[in-house]
This record gives C-alpha cells, sequence and structure tokens, in this order.
C-alpha cells in the first residue's frame, strides 16, 4: 500500500450536489493532472438524496484509477464525512475541497507549492469572500469569540480547502471525536502552520447546505470541542455575583438600622431577578451542551456508517 501511495489525495465531501458535480468533475480532474503528481480523489457522499450518488458513480467508471467513492447511508455531516475519507485516503499530502466550486481547484497547485516549502498545514484565507453579507458578518464574529478562546490562530476559519501532510492526518484518525471541525483539529497537530490567499467564488450551482440551524450548532462544535473558556466565564460571573450579593445584604442590614423597614424597589428586584434568572438559564444550557456531547462520546456509536465504497480493487 505504501509503495504505490499517491502523492496527493483529494477529499471532497458530498450532499445534494448533482447539479454542480458535472461542472466540478471537468474543472477539478484537469487541474490535477496539471500538477505532474501521482493523486487520488476521494468522493464521500453524505447521504445525498438527489442523483449526486449516480454521478459519482459515472465519474468512478470515468477514472477508476484516480477516484475512489465512500457512500455514507446517511447524513452524517460534511466533517465526519471529511473524517471518514482521511481513514481511507493514501496520499502523503491531504487536501480538503468543498463540491460547490466556491474555491477553485486550480488553488490546489498553490496550496501544494507551499506544502514544499516545509509546512506541514497550510490553512487558507478567502480573497474576496462572495456569500451572503449576513454570512459574512457573523462568521467575522464567530472567528473572533475563536481567536479569543481557543489557541487556535486562523484567520479564516470557515474556508475548507486545506491542505494537510500525512503526519497530521494519522494524528487526527487517531483521534475518535464525534463533534468535530476539521481544520481546527488538524490545526492543534500542526508544527509549522501557514497561511495562503486562495480565491472564492459564489456557489456555482444548488444552495448551501448549512441552514441557520446547522450552522450555529458547528459554531458550538468549535466552541466546545477547543475550549472550556465558556464554562468558566460562568464560574467567574457567580463568584463575582456572589460577592456582589453579599455586600448588598450587608448594606442592607445596616440601612434597616439607620433608616428603619423600608418596602421600595419591588420592580427593580424583579428586573434583577429575571437577568439573574437567564444567566442562570443560558448557563445550564451551556453545560448540556458539553454534557450532551460527552454523552455522545461516551456511548461509542460508530461515528459514520459506510454503505458502499467504490475504488480499483488490485
Ligand atoms: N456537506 C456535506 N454534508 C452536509 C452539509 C454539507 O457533505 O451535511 C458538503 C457540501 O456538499 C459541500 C461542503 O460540505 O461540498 C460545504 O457545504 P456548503 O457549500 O453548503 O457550505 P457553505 O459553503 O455554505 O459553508
Ligand atoms: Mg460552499
Amino acid at each position: 500500500m505504501s509503495t504505490d501511495a499517491p502523492e496527493v489525495s483529494v477529499v471532497i465531501p458530498v450532499y445534494n450536489e448533482e447539479d454542480g458535480l458535472p461542472a466540478l468533475f471537468a474543472r477539478l480532474y484537469p487541474a490535477l493532472d496539471a500538477l505532474g503528481r501521482s493523486y487520488e480523489v476521494v468522493f464521500v457522499d453524505d447521504g445525498s438524496t438527489d442523483r449526486s450518488v449516480d454521478l459519482l458513480r459515472e465519474q468512478f467508471a470515468r477514472r477508476p484509477e484516480v477516484t475512489r467513492v465512500i457512500v455514507f447511508n446517511g447524513n452524517f455531516g460534511q466533517h465526519l464525512a471529511i473524517m471518514a475519507a482521511f481513514e481511507k485516503c493514501r496520499g502523503r499530502r491531504v487536501v480538503t475541497l468543498d463540491a460547490d466550486l466556491q474555491n477553485p481547484p486550480e488553488d490546489i497547485a498553490k496550496l501544494l507549492a507551499k506544502m514544499d516549502e516545509g509546512y506541514d498545514y497550510v490553512g487558507s484565507i478567502r480573497r474576496q469572500r462572495r456569500d451572503t453579507a449576513f454570512r459574512r458578518y457573523a462568521s467575522l464574529a464567530m472567528n473572533g469569540v475563536r481567536e479569543r478562546i481557543t489557541r487556535i490562530r486562523m484567520e479564516d476559519q470557515g474556508c475548507m480547502l486545506r491542505a494537510y501532510s500525512r503526519n497530521i492526518i494519522d494524528a487526527i484518525n487517531s483521534c475518535a471525536e464525534t463533534n468535530t471541525f476539521v481544520p481546527a483539529l488538524a490545526y492543534t497537530f500542526a508544527r509549522r502552520p501557514v497561511e495562503v490567499e486562495v480565491g472564492h467564488e459564489e456557489r456555482f450551482a444548488g444552495e448551501s447546505k448549512y441552514s441557520l440551524y446547522k450552522l450555529i450548532r458547528l459554531n458550538f462544535d468549535l466552541v466546545t470541542g477547543f475550549s472550556v473558556f465558556p464554562l468558566q466565564v460562568f464560574s467567574f460571573t457567580g463568584i463575582i455575583i456572589s460577592f456582589a450579593s453579599l455586600a448588598f445584604v450587608v448594606f442592607l442590614m445596616i440601612r434597616r438600622l439607620v433608616v428603619g423597614p423600608e418596602a421600595e424597589g419591588l420592580f427593580t428586584l424583579f428586573g434583577i431577578a429575571f437577568f439573574l434568572i437567564g444567566v442562570t438559564l443560558f448557563g445550564i444550557g451551556l453545560l448540556g451542551e458539553y454534557i450532551g456531547r460527552i454523552y455522545e462520546q461516551v456511548r461509542q456509536r460508530p461515528r459514520y456508517f459506510i454503505h458502499e465504497i467504490l475504488e480499483r480493487k488490485d
């Protein structure tokens, strides 16, 4: 296996991308052929309900020597699809790419050239990001939050066109994480990370596969998976409020002796109480986010389930 290992594996998760796949094939393969390096493309069908699997099958028949297709039997999410491909791919370097042609496949050459300089993790920054304004601002905010509370330094966490060396892939394969964020996980194992600018276009066809709900879940995965800082915020808030309350009680006791009985400020009291209840509920919810993930992890169910693998057997 190691003797015929290709130089590069390109990993592509696919979820209901029938409209864009023909264009992807038409651009990706010439770009890879032009590299002058041996390669394989590993597609993972993440439980598509459209004709994506048929199209992948046809492509496999067309280029069986450089194409492998993993077919999931359900939708397990983009990051688990990528992890499945990491376990199966053989390349000495691995490049991840989205199926929607938002990142030009031609830029893979740029990432590999950077790796030739001795970097083991080549991240990417989207030059002129072409997404909705909401997505751009939300990412900017989340990027800032992550930058502050984790040790992960990435200028643009959302861009998936990235290249990893074999030792990072092996390290990722030794993790059994259920809810994860691949670029961040890889970063924690990188010795010499670097970032390059890549192109970004609007989706060639179809719509984003991330609803607002899925985006929020993904960002919770990123934050809870790589930091316990959110929990610490609550411990510290609790400590500060306890001390403030103690001071207030002492103040009220002295006031009772000096001024005598009074019962004003009922609504202020309600205001403060509701605010604190809100903070408490948020804290419990946050605990739940961590506990839910611990629960999923300790059940140790398979993280994904493969229905079929298309590859040339020799
Ligand atoms: N994807 C996937 N499973 C999912 C959602 C998305 O495999 O549950 C794939 C999708 O087909 C695409 C990539 O992940 O190749 C990125 O998805 P998308 O372009 O919709 O995300 P966005 O660019 O909007 O962040
Ligand atoms: Mg996209």
